[in-house]
């Protein structure tokens, strides 16, 4: 997507070797409109596939899949990041490693809200080791719902994420992907 990639281009900030900031418009200061245009490449990608609930992460998974959502006409649901020691039952968990911070935490949904008759969009804003979608997949086929597949902003094309989730037959869609990064050099795309 051409318009995410000259944004990235103009505002991204390369963080050593592995991170890229884009706080400036997607996941701290949030462009909308630029949300808008992902959400309609998101529905012109997924459209004809049948969703009936969009799953994301929480935090910054949140944004992007609520603007995505108004063009599916469907509800999101955001895996929480579990804070309490004893998980009850009614909830579907998994765990996943935090790729700024390193540690591994649980996610949860509540059974309530996924059922095997649900269609599922992943949606995240970066694709880095593949932890949080693997996270995401898990508690959807927990839930024995349908995974249609994944739609990402950025995903690091460099890391292994991308053919890790591919590799396990799931449909990985991304906006933008980044070949190679540097601070010196910038970011290169696919
Ligand atoms: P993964 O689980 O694929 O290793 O990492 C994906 C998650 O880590 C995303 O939900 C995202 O929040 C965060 N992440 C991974 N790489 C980056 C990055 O380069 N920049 C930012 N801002 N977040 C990242």
């Amino acid at each position: 997507m051409k318009l995410l990639e000259a944004r990235i281009q103009q505002d991204g900030k390369v963080r050593g070797t592995e991170v890229l900031k884009v706080d400036r418009f997607l996941n701290h200061q949030i462009d909308v409109k630029l949300l808008q245009e992902i959400g309609q490449e998101f529905q012109r990608l997924f459209g004809d596939c049948g969703v009936t609930k969009i799953l994301t992460i929480e935090a910054s998974g949140i944004g992007i899949a609520c603007v995505t959502a108004q063009y599916f006409g469907v509800p999101v649901i955001f895996a929480k990041k579990n804070k309490t020691k004893n998980i009850a039952g009614d909830v579907y968990t998994s765990k996943v490693e935090s790729f700024t911070h390193g540690q591994v935490y649980d996610i949860i949904v509540s059974k309530e809200f996924l059922h095997p008759e649900d269609r599922v969009l992943l949606i995240d804003d970066f694709l880095a080791n593949g932890s949080a979608l693997q996270g995401l997949i898990h508690l959807v086929r927990a839930s024995g719902a349908e995974l249609v597949g994944a739609g990402i902003c950025i995903e690091k094309a460099f890391q292994p994420g991308g053919d890790l989730i591919r590799g396990m037959g799931v449909r990985v869609e991304s906006l933008a992907r980044v070949a190679r990064m540097s601070e010196a050099g910038g970011v290169e795309f696919c």
